[in-house]
């Protein structure tokens, strides 16, 4: 590791792999040849259309998505997405919610505004721990989608089946996820993730739509900027597009080609959760807080059962290189985000650390 790195297990925005930082950098002030930063290039440019071209087709290639599907580069976070999804996916005016933490939550209240929506099972009794059975959920008949955040950054859980929509559009929030491991598109109408997790810089958000669920006939209040359909019409290029952002996702997305793609990128995130996971079920003074079924392999949460102990550790690991372990504010404890960027020698260096704290502290 290059000198004065830490290992930053921030939950986002979030480590992104060294060797796309470096290329990043060798091409800040000429981009091959360019003369200029990819920063100060116009996004109508023959270069800039063919960087964002190339990210959209290695991210094809990476997620097999089909021709049917549309991929768009926006703006506004995935709190946008929050509006986004009920203004343009609700026909009927109805949909059902599965809420398994705070921003599924969110979602779920912000489409309030804009329709008739259910809260088809939760998992807030147990303070969002766990992933509930969606096998047979009391779906809507006249539902337009089924929503669903797909891995909750906060607690750590992950949905390990999908739901069964009894036949209704799956719309999935894949923020904290995405990219970690491979997806079947086709069982999802629409897919989005906000890329400052596991794949770039904030500022860019992704949205993989099914071509047949754009809509023209969107209420007339509706902002133009705020239809799937105006920016797939335009390929992301209705106006000027975070630029420089959607260039970053563009190199991790070859990046993870280069690891072998998302089968490799999956085993390789399974090694390193299982030892961070090994590690708390042995420990004595760690703990996962986290229904093991549910585990994420992207976030792990866990806490030592004392606030004033939890604090020491935070401060401790810090001050040996090992970052942003903070949990988030509404949960406490600790977090160790450990996304696709994560090196292996990270998650061996938090659990060596841990051990030795556990050793010093118990
Ligand atoms: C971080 C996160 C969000 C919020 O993202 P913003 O870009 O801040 O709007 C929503 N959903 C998930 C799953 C997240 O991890």
């Amino acid at each position: 590791m290059t000198q004065n790195r830490v290992y930053n297990f921030s939950a986002g925005p979030a480590v992104l792999p060294q060797e796309v930082l470096k290329i990043a950098a060798d091409e800040m002030l000429n981009y091959q040849n360019s003369g200029m930063s990819v920063m100060e290039m116009s996004h109508r440019s023959k270069t800039y259309d063919n960087i964002i071209k190339t990210a959209e087709k290695d991210l094809r290639d990476l997620l097999n998505i089909p021709d049917n599907y549309k991929v768009l580069f926006l703006q506004g976070g995935a709190h946008l997405q929050f509006s986004m999804v009920p203004i343009n996916l609700l026909k009927n005016g109805v949909a059902d919610y599965i809420v398994t933490g705070q921003w599924a939550k969110k979602a779920y209240q912000e489409a309030q505004k804009y329709g008739k929506i259910n809260k088809v099972a939760t998992s807030e009794d147990k303070t969002f721990s766990y992933i509930p059975d969606c096998s047979d959920l009391d779906i809507s008949p006249d539902a337009d989608y089924v929503y669903i955040c797909e891995n909750n950054t906060i607690y750590g859980t992950k949905f390990h089946t999908l739901p069964n929509t009894k036949g209704k559009i799956l719309v999935s929030d894949m923020s904290s996820c995405f990219l970690s491991e491979p997806v079947d598109v086709t069982k999802y109408g629409l897919i989005y993730a906000g890329v400052q997790k596991n794949v770039g810089p904030a500022g860019v958000q992704i949205v993989i739509i099914r071509e047949d669920l754009l809509r023209e006939d969107l209420p007339s209040w509706c902002p133009t900027m705020l239809s799937y359909k105006v920016h797939a019409d335009n390929d992301s290029l209705y106006n000027t597009p975070p630029a420089y952002g959607i260039y970053i996702c563009g190199l991790v997305f070859k990046w993870l080609k280069k690891q072998g793609g998302l089968e490799a990128i999956k085993q390789h995130n399974e090694k390193k959760a299982k030892i961070l996971y090994d590690f708390l079920d042995n420990s004595k003074l760690f703990k996962g807080t986290v229904e093991k079924d549910s585990r994420s392999l992207m976030n792990v949460p866990f806490v030592t059962g004392s606030e004033e102990l939890d604090k020491k550790f935070i401060e401790e690991a810090k001050n040996a290189g090992l970052v942003q372990l903070k949990g988030h504010r509404s949960v406490g404890g600790m977090r160790a985000s450990i996304y696709n960027a994560m090196p292996i020698e990270g998650v061996e260096k938090l659990v060596e650390f841990m051990a030795k704290f556990e050793k010093e502290n118990l």
